[in-house]
């Protein structure tokens, strides 16, 4: 499949503009997702619809808290990532193409069987996900326009590194993204991910401006983006150039892939972190990959009482209606129907 998003260049060289390497890439090359490879001078997408994984998740695991909770959503994905991130959760079919000699494995489907699967699976919305989804851009754009003719929303589990152009493009079938803010740090992106803060930050505050619903989450790793100073420099960047109703996800490191010589997070380190956010002014601050914490709760920023009750990814309790607070009917930012 020819790829989206590139510039044929000199010598049969490309420039791919998917995302923000902005690879230049010669003839028989790969890009640095390992899944984009020029072919005599045209850039070819290698993964369009070969799914390594399809699933149908409650939309809470993506996480996504204040988008249609309790729904399902159809979850895919391709192998390949643009990042390197040393502690990869999913690093057997993320880092697949990188790690293992250009290998690309999965099983071919078509736009049109995911959209008649999603609705025949009574699903809400379609989620790209598990991998990133920008290196699979051409599937997802295809899928979810299709699936917006249907009535089905669409979801990124990203990253945040695709270009203004992709996200352009994405963006009129793009519902609501959950965006990893992986450390307020450059060379925390540098050494441990293989990418630059700065084209994070902008792709966060351009999908707000595009009116993408955003929730973004933060892998809190010991000693390594647990400084509370940089946390809270983190934390003022989602509350002032986001805005204080984008929730936030900070989340439990367990050690896998590169990082196997550090113990997770303390449950300790999390709170401290929610409290930065809170005092930052964000009205949302969560706690993940603690099961039966608290702070997996939303509460009613207005009056303090649970609007939403969760165990895992299960809602237990529900205190909302038409997205207003039962207690004191304050309006709880977030899309509901
Ligand atoms: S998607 Fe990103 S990493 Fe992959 S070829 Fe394009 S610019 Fe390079």
């Amino acid at each position: 499949m020819e790829a989206y998003l590139y510039q044929s260049l000199e010598d049969k060289r490309v420039r791919c503009n998917l995302c923000s390497h902005r690879c230049l890439i010669k003839e028989g090359r790969r890009g640095i997702c390992a899944v984009r490879e020029n072919q005599g001078g045209n850039l070819k997408s290698l993964v369009y619809g070969k799914l390594i994984a399809r699933h149908i998740d409650p939309i809470e695991k993506k996480p996504l808290y204040h988008f249609l909770p309790g729904s399902l959503s159809y979850s895919v994905a391709t192998v390949g990532c643009n990042f390197r991130c040393q502690f990869c959760q999913n690093a057997d079919i993320a880092q697949m193409p990188a790690d293992q000699s250009g290998m690309i494995m999965g099983e071919k489907f078509a736009p049109s069987q995911i959209v008649d699967d999603a609705i025949r699976g009574g699903c809400q919305s379609i989620s790209y996900t598990y991998t990133e989804p920008t290196v699979f851009f051409e599937f997802a754009h295809d899928t979810a326009k299709l699936a917006s003719d249907h009535g089905i929303r669409n979801v990124f589990v990203s990253n945040g590194y695709m270009t203004a152009e992709a996200l352009e493009m994405i963006s009129p079938y793009l519902d609501a993204a959950n965006v990893d803010l992986k450390a307020f740090s450059d060379q925390y992106y540098k050494e441990l991910c293989g990418a630059r803060l700065e084209h994070v930050k902008a792709t966060l505050k351009l999908m707000k401006a595009r009116g993408v619903f955003v929730e973004v989450t933060t892998l809190i790793v010991p000693g390594l983006n647990d400084d509370p100073f940089q946390l809270k420099k983190l934390a003022a960047f989602i509350a002032q150039e986001l805005g204080v109703e984008t929730p936030w996800h900070i989340s439990r490191f367990h050690p896998t892939y590169k990082l196997i010589d550090r113990s997770p997070t303390p449950v300790k380190t999390l709170t401290t972190a929610r409290q930065i956010g809170l005092k930052a002014g964000l009205k949302y601050v969560y706690t993940g990959n603690v099961p039966g914490h608290a702070a997996e709760n939303t509460y009613c920023f207005s009056c303090g009482e649970i609007v939403i009750e969760r165990r895992g990814f299960q809602i237990t309790r529900f205190n909302l209606k038409n997205g207003h607070c039962t207690s004191c009917q304050a309006r709880i930012d977030g899309v509901w129907e």
